[in-house]
């Protein structure tokens, strides 16, 4: 099942995806379940909305060894957390909006898992209930302040620095799925899921021995290699194989 969120100009509803429409719910599905109002809309006739609105997006940086390479790092023994606030996330159309204070902003696709309930100190094993489903994001980042600065709050924290979407897929199971990026149709990432070093169910288990996950709540699983520069003008295409494309102009 794929939950969308959107917005027809009025409150924002939650709604199962049925092939070009939309099948809208009666609330929050987390809260209310999968109940229909039985109102169905084309998706093309509204605007979709980020799916979640987490409280905090957790990241996992270089958990593909291809990407640690190529930014002369090896891969952590252990999951290298840090975090993006959640004023960072838009929505799929939503534009990418580059600061003056820097001069190279990248892209970086990932897989992203959505947290399904609150989450602290879960095992691997018990891990998959406390997950809603996944969907793509972009761990954009300006590339020369994460270098310059010694935190990464700033380089990876700008407004409309995380963009999610364009659904959640509740029946993804990540195995050797394609992940892959493209600017302006060029392709810029391309890997496999099962290229990852820590797995999902490894980095949901992780995170909550860290810190507590809410519902809603978003793990970004790291980048593949391939990160590339991103320019005003630009279309920012991100699909994953069984999950769906995020796409988002850069201004
Ligand atoms: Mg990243």
């Amino acid at each position: 099942m794929r939950i969308a969120r959107f917005s027809d100009g009025e409150v924002p509803k939650y709604a199962v995806v049925d092939g070009p429409e939309l099948a809208v719910l009666k609330g929050h599905p987390l809260v209310d379940g999968y109940e229909s109002n039985g109102e169905r809309v084309a998706i093309k006739e509204v605007k979709l909305l980020s799916p979640t609105l987490p409280s905090k997006i957790v990241c996992i940086g270089m958990n593909y060894r291809a990407h640690a390479m190529e930014i002369g790092q090896d891969v952590p023994d252990e999951p290298l957390m840090f975090f993006k606030p959640n004023t960072a996330v838009i929505g799929p159309g939503d534009h990418v909006q580059l600061p003056h204070q820097s001069n190279q902003v990248e892209l970086e696709i990932e897989l992203a898992v959505v947290i399904g309930k609150l989450t602290k100190n879960v095992s691997v094993a018990d891990a998959a209930e406390h997950i809603w489903g996944y969907t793509v994001a972009n761990d954009v980042t300006a590339r020369d302040l994460q270098f310059s600065d010694l935190q990464w709050a700033r380089s990876k924290g700008f407004d409309t620095f995380c963009p999610v979407g364009p659904w959640i897929e509740t029946e993804f199971d990540p195995d050797d799925q394609v992940i892959e990026s493209r600017v302006n149709g060029e392709v810029r990432q391309k890997a496999s899921i099962s290229d990852m070093n820590f797995k999902p169910l490894e980095l949901v288990s992780y995170v909550s021995e860290n810190v507590t996950l809410l519902p809603g709540d978003v793990i970004v699983t790291g980048s593949p290699a391939g990160i590339s520069k991103i320019d005003s003008g630009d279309v920012v295409e991100c699909e994953i194989e069984g999950v769906g494309t995020l796409i988002n102009p850069v201004t």
